[in-house]
């Protein structure tokens, strides 16, 4: 007996149980219907849409452990709850020391005159102060707000926006990042950065930057404030000119021309410190003393964007609930009718099954990359890893399943699976992509992962309970259960490979990249610098010898602190170009050439 024919066999089993007739057809309503019920009440308003650190997100949490206990799930976190908390920096909070004077000028005030940004570095500066125009650097544009301005040791002052305003469609848009401004000033050794919105930018306002963090645990590298033109017109004081006029004051390129302010010394204190949050993953376990020691693992994270935050697609998403329900209310009340499907046969289960609800995804993967480096069992004894992420919005029945390729034992669990749900597969090989089951793969297990696609509501408010379709997501538990189910019920070893090309399902691919690295950022990690989880194989960044555990210091000559240094970075290379990059790697600095791949499209 072959393992393929073993594992086929007691597969061929666990879909008797699905028996033809009447009663699978109550049953299957009785499934449509507890999906829809869950999916409801994970993404309900009273919950805010579930943002990791939030009482929402935290309530959602004691549901759901209350829903694995009702299943008859036992607590699975190594301290014998259902919970594995953990904390993460969660934006920053302003200290009371904030401060911002222009010569002898004080009586600026913080929060009303000034205000740090969210990503500036703490700490004094100072400085006399330099005019750069939008702060924007962009060689294909012929464009150098910088040319012929001595920058070191000097605060400069820049345009919030570009020359196009606030234009999202405008060519300069992708200039216009306040960190890219800042990473901009720092490398060309200024002491400190001051934005203010020009008054002749269309539609702008004299407002403060909100202190609004973003997805990078790194600071700046400098102290980096928000000013209001008051503050600004300081810096003109004795320099013959104004900030009105220097914004039009064009120079043949088409730059505001910039401007050395001599008179105006600049000094200030960036007061704010990093904000810890708490966020848990929930974990029930079936079987925990299976016979073989073994463990398999079903994930879903339950976080979502809460009232609009980074990575919200709504133009002005502040203040809405994001309801993520099919982002990932879906995946949750699918992972908890998965329980409900197995625990009546938990006795003939060889192995564990770890139900995980995971925390923080929308953060970068938080929860489950914690899960693989402090797992409640050791790590060597799970031996393959199922995430469901998004999976509510099945349709004319087409499923992407995605790690197809990470053990040779997938294809003929699926096909067979697939056998009595029918579904249209799109099978994808690789098993990195910006969900929960990459942090698994990076780390050598076997992946699997169902999700139904992208649609016009994602990341939007309006991804709603009514819009999901629980028909759908039964169909989808009908491929996803048995292949669980048979990998539980075996003990046959569950083989890991390293899936040779993957370019086009890169973790990095929604980022808008134009050229490919093949290394994949851990989220989780807390700079300065980008930690990679792993490599693709066949990868520009493997053939450079870059490993898993590398952390990206260097990139053309440029300092990395954050993942947005690296995607700005990354942004003004081309396909074809040599690059040399440092990486810490143990106690020391690893340098390496790097030749740049080329992506294809953005899958999402
Ligand atoms: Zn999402």
């Amino acid at each position: 007996m072959t393992s393929t024919f073993r594992r086929r066999s007691l597969l061929a089993a666990a879909l008797c149980l699905v028996a033809a007739g009447g009663a699978a057809a109550t049953a299957l309503a009785g499934r449509e219907d507890r999906l829809r019920k869950d999916v409801a009440r994970l993404a309900s308003t009273e919950w805010e849409g579930r943002r990791a650190g939030t009482e929402g997100a935290r309530r959602a949490s004691a549901w759901i452990a209350a829903e694995f206990r009702r299943i008859g799930l036992a607590p699975g976190a190594a301290d014998a709850s259902f919970f594995q908390p953990f904390t993460f920096i969660d934006g920053v909070v302003l200290g009371p020391g904030n401060q911002l004077m222009v010569g002898s000028a004080s009586g600026f005030r913080a929060g009303e005159d000034y205000r740090p940004l969210a990503f500036s570095s703490p700490g004094a500066f100072e400085g006399h102060a330099v005019f750069a125009g939008y702060g924007i650097v962009a060689k294909d544009e012929d464009y150098d707000d910088y040319a012929g301005l001595e920058v070191k040791d000097r605060v400069v002052l820049v345009l919030r926006y570009g020359p196009g305003g606030d234009d999202p469609q405008s060519k300069w848009a992708a200039f216009t990042p306040l960190r890219l401004k800042v990473m901009t000033a720092r490398e060309k050794g200024a002491r400190g950065v001051l934005v203010v919105t020009g008054p002749r930018t269309p539609d702008a306002r004299d407002e403060l930057v909100p202190l609004r963090g973003d997805a990078s645990l790194a600071d700046a590298g400098i102290p980096a404030f928000s000013v209001r033109r008051a503050l600004a017109a300081a810096l003109f004081a004795g320099s013959g000119t104004s900030l009105d006029a220097a914004q039009q004051a064009l120079d043949d390129s088409g730059r505001p021309t910039p401007l050395a302010l001599p008179l105006a010394r600049v000094a200030g204190v960036a007061d704010l410190t990093p904000k810890r949050s708490t966020a848990r993953n929930v974990i029930g376990v079936l079987a925990p003393q299976a016979p073989s020691g073994e463990a398999v693992v079903v994930g879903a994270h339950y976080d979502h964007l809460g009232l609009g935050m980074v990575g919200s697609l709504d133009p002005a998403p502040d203040g809405k609930v994001h309801h993520g329900a099919d982002d990932n209310a879906s995946g949750v009340a699918a992972l908890l009718e998965l329980a409900r499907g197995l625990a009546p046969r938990w006795r003939g289960l060889a192995r564990s099954v770890y139900f995980v609800a995971f925390a923080a995804e929308e953060l970068g993967t938080l929860g489950s990359s914690l899960f693989v480096k402090e797992p409640p069992r050791p790590f060597e004894r799970i031996v393959a890893m199922t995430n469901m992420d998004m999976v509510g919005r099945l349709r004319e029945g087409k499923l992407e399943v995605h790690g197809v390729g990470t053990s040779p034992a997938w294809q003929g669990l699926i096909e067979q699976a697939n056998r009595a749900a029918g579904l249209t597969l799109n099978l994808k090989q690789g098993g990195y992509g910006p969900s929960d089951h990459s942090p698994f793969y990076a780390a050598g297990k076997p992946v699997f992962f169902v999700f139904t696609g992208v649609h016009a509501d994602y990341h939007r408010p309006s991804d709603t309970a009514d819009r999901v379709d629980a028909a759908g997501m039964a169909r989808v538990l009908g491929l996803v259960e048995p292949v669980v189910a048979a990998l539980a019920e075996s003990a046959q070893p569950v083989a890991f490979t390293r899936v040779a090309a993957e370019r086009e399902e890169q973790a990095s691919a929604s980022r808008g990249f134009r050229v490919w690295v093949g290394g994949v950022p851990d989220y989780s990690q807390e700079g300065p610098g980008v930690r990679f989880s792993g490599v693709s194989p066949g990868s520009p960044a493997e053939r450079a010898g870059i490993q898993g555990g590398d952390v990206l210091v260097r990139f053309a000559g440029r300092e990395i602190r954050s993942i947005y240094d690296y995607t700005y970075a990354l942004g003004q290379q081309k396909p074809g170009d040599h690059v040399e990059v440092v990486v810490s790697r143990g106690e020391g600095d690893v340098t390496l050439t790097l030749t740049l791949g080329s992506r294809p499209g953005a899958v999402r």
